[in-house]
This record gives C-alpha cells, sequence and structure tokens, in this order.
C-alpha cells in the first residue's frame, strides 16, 4: 500500500476526545468513511478499514482473536486502539444495544419478559405490548382507502400463507390443549 498516501489523509492535530481527554488529540481520518463511519482506504480497488491499516502500520498484527476497540470512541479516529475480546468490546462500547442488553424495562415500563419480548433479524429486543399499541394507533388513522388496503392485503396474506397459519393454529391449540390437561391433573 501507498504509506504517504495514507498518512496524507490523516489529521494528527484532531480534537480531544471528550470520552477520554487523557489520550491526547484524535488522529482524525479525512478520507471517505464507510455507512458506520469508519474511515475506509482503498487497497487495489478494495475498501480497508483505515484504523485498522494504522493499528498494522504502527503497532504490527492484531493478536488472533482480537477486534480494536476505539480507547477515545471516536470511530473516525486511527490512533487510540487496543486489541480487546469481542465481548469486552461489546459492553466498554456506548453502542446503544450494549445498553439495551442491560434494561429489564422497555421505555414505558413493562417487563422484558420472555412473553412480551419480540427480537428483530437484528437481535434487537421489541415490547410486544408496545408494538400492539403502536399498531392500533396507526389502523386507528387510517382513511377508508387506507383501510381498504389493509383488509385486502391481510386477505392475501392468509391466502398466500394458508399452510402456515394453519400449521400454526393447529400447534397453538395442541399446546393450550396440553396446557389444561396438566393442570387438570395437578388439580
Ligand atoms: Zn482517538
Ligand atoms: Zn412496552
Amino acid at each position: 500500500m501507498n504509506e504517504a498516501l495514507f498518512w496524507s489523509r490523516v489529521d494528527k492535530n484532531g480534537p480531544v476526545s471528550e470520552h477520554r481527554p487523557d489520550l491526547g488529540p484524535c488522529w482524525i481520518w479525512m478520507g471517505g468513511l464507510n455507512d458506520s463511519g469508519y474511515g475506509i482506504f482503498y487497497i487495489k480497488r478494495s475498501p480497508k478499514r483505515a484504523h485498522i491499516l494504522a493499528y498494522r502500520l504502527l503497532h504490527g498484527e492484531i493478536p488472533d482473536g482480537l477486534v480494536l476497540d476505539h480507547l477515545c470512541r471516536v470511530r473516525r479516529c486511527v490512533r487510540h486502539l487496543e486489541p480487546v475480546t469481542q465481548r469486552v468490546n461489546t459492553l466498554r462500547g456506548v453502542a446503544p444495544s450494549a445498553l439495551c442488553a442491560l434494561k429489564t424495562e422497555c421505555p414505558s415500563g413493562h417487563k422484558y419478559t420472555p412473553e412480551n419480548t419480540y427480537l428483530d433479524p437484528k437481535g434487537a429486543r421489541h415490547c410486544r405490548v408496545c408494538k400492539i399499541a403502536a399498531h392500533e394507533r396507526w389502523e386507528s388513522r387510517l382513511d377508508v382507502e387506507g383501510q381498504r388496503k389493509l383488509s385486502d392485503y391481510r386477505k392475501r396474506y392468509r391466502q398466500e400463507n394458508r399452510e402456515t397459519l394453519i400449521a400454526y393454529l393447529r400447534e397453538y391449540h395442541r399446546k393450550k390443549m396440553e396446557s389444561r390437561r396438566d393442570q387438570k391433573s395437578y388439580a
């Protein structure tokens, strides 16, 4: 890689991190950023994360199994990096997911019980009570045209997913009957 070109894109007189002023000025990446806000440097047309390249140039390879943590919490910084385990990195992060994982209630105060928790495909937790309430609010605001579209959509959905829905309902009733039987046998 072209090291001179790489360092020409770094401002070594960057601001001091509010999170860790003791570390001194950040070295701010002035080149392109990726969607997550990390600096990107192209090597043979392939995008590489600038902070990882900087760490390698200054300190050598990142030890196996470790990831680089930004001590200063400034993603564009290519200076204040420490190799840590993925777990430490997540817990240290100010990422909402790290904070949310510690919470036992949704923002409206409903408990995150297994029954009331919905995990989205990204693994984030959502409160079912709030989700249903939000949906009802949305539905109550629909105009006639919107209501017609929604009922059409539901009809189509039921037709297209008939098998799955029947299987789901059978399983639901089976479980219900089972738990009733259990309750009776305890009585
Ligand atoms: Zn920094
Ligand atoms: Zn809630």
